[in-house]
């Protein structure tokens, strides 16, 4: 990125991020460049072809193309970085450069608030693969977390701020011990997006869920890992290629066209969560309420510190008298929530998140059930009067 896109707004960036070298017949969006095949006109082109984007050739469909070009360009510029890579989805994100940076016999931190599905491939197909795991507490401090490093701890995983319980990791002070000691630093950067910059905070490489706001529309499934330096591009392209990684270019398409409206989605939508999260910290049903961007909530003063914004995904724990059962009746009684996993699109959800909840280093017990939201483009008057209807739920279900 030069030094005049880094000065322009994230509104402007939005714009006109991954039109470069798309324009067919002078149309502004990109075509849907949809292929296997690459015809050479002779075998001097195919000998010649190459799977960089300026040869005039590619060799293959797999590599990508155009389409996956412009969406590839549109993030690497939110997130900062020189490269990015777009992959199936964002658990493929994830467990991609996890095989890229990691051998066997090498040792990684992961924190205890980790994308479940991450924690899974790192008990299952990791130790498979002879690669041990440390889980950590997220609100580690540097200098702790330097007593866990190994001689064989490659890579430092950070995610931030965690999945359904929202803790804000020091991603600087705990990059830092790990570069001193040799290690990569990953982050699992979907809450942040634009929103955290992870290359000025220490980060080699983003992992993003393009699923989530990107898409914005509920309609795809999107992975992207974008590096920042030369040496890591060519650990994680070659990764990529070697694993088969590939992403349908209409699907690319997509996420582009969301991509383009996504700042003003977050605006909107950040601003309703945290008119709907005040609202529930007001409640006499409810013990706390994890949205970092809320004044009071955890890890809101490293939020404020690290990051520019947020999106609309938090975490409610409700006293502690409530049953499982309870929470489960109310969330059956919202109108305007639906019950689902994912998030970032343009509706609302609620997800009681117990069950999604699996520790290993002592952390994440918030004396509570949990109910994780996501706030859409609806009113937030409205949603919050579904909110107020869902309480009476909770307590007539507790008290009879
Ligand atoms: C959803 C999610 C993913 C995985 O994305 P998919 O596209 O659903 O595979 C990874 N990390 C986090 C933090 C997520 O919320």
């Amino acid at each position: 990125m030069n030094d005049k896109a880094e000065k322009l707004d994230i509104y402007t960036r939005l714009s006109h991020a991954g039109r470069a070298g798309t324009h067919v017949h002078g149309f502004v969006n990109p075509a849907v460049h949809r292929g296997s095949t690459v015809l050479y006109p002779d075998m001097k082109g195919r000998q010649t072809a190459g799977e960089k984007r300026l040869e005039q050739y590619m060799v293959y469909g797999t590599m990508g193309g155009p389409t996956h070009w412009a969406l590839e360009d549109m993030i690497a510029e939110i997130e900062g970085g020189t490269h990015c890579q777009i992959v199936g989805n964002g658990l493929a994100a994830c467990t991609m450069p996890l095989l890229a940076y990691l051998s066997s016999g090498d040792h990684i931190l992961i924190p205890d608030s980790v994308y479940g599905p991450v924690r899974n491939f790192a008990q299952g197909m990791m130790v498979r693969l002879g690669i041990t795991t440390t889980f950590y507490d997220p609100c580690i401090t540097g200098e702790a977390l330097a007593l866990m490093f190994q001689a064989n701890t490659k890579v430092l995983y950070v995610e931030s701020p965690g999945s359904h319980t929202f803790e804000v990791q020091d991603v600087p002070a705990l990059a830092k011990v790990a570069h001193a000691r040799g290690a990569k630093v990953l982050m699992d950067n979907t809450w942040g997006i634009y929103h955290f910059q992870p290359f000025t905070h220490g980060v080699d490489v983003s992992i993003q869920a393009l699923t989530k706001y990107v898409g914005g529309h509920s309609d795809l499934v999107l992975g992207s890992v974008t590096v920042n330096s030369e040496e890591d591009w060519e650990i994680v392209r070659s990764a990529s290629m070697t694993l088969g990684h590939y992403a349908s270019p209409d699907d690319c398409w997509l996420a582009l066209r969301g991509a383009r409206t996504m700042a003003v989605r977050m605006e909107r939508q950040s601003k309703s969560s945290l008119e709907v999260a005040k609202w529930l910290a007001g409640r006499p049903e409810v013990k706390q309420v994890l949205h970092p961007a809320l004044p009071g909530a955890p890890g809101h003063e490293l939020w404020k510190r690290d990051f520019s914004g947020a999106c609309s995904l938090f975490g409610v724990v409700f006293q502690p008298g409530f049953s499982k059962e309870a929470v489960y009746a109310m969330t059956n009684s919202l109108e305007l929530f639906g019950i689902g996993a994912s998030w970032g699109g343009f509706e609302s959800l609620a997800l009681p998140s117990a069950a999604s909840i699996s520790r290993s280093a002592g952390t994440g017990d918030f004396g509570g059930e949990m109910v994780r939201y996501h706030v859409g483009l609806e009113a937030p008057g409205d949603l919050i009067a579904d909110l107020e209807r869902g309480l009476k739920v909770l307590i007539s279900n507790d008290i009879g």
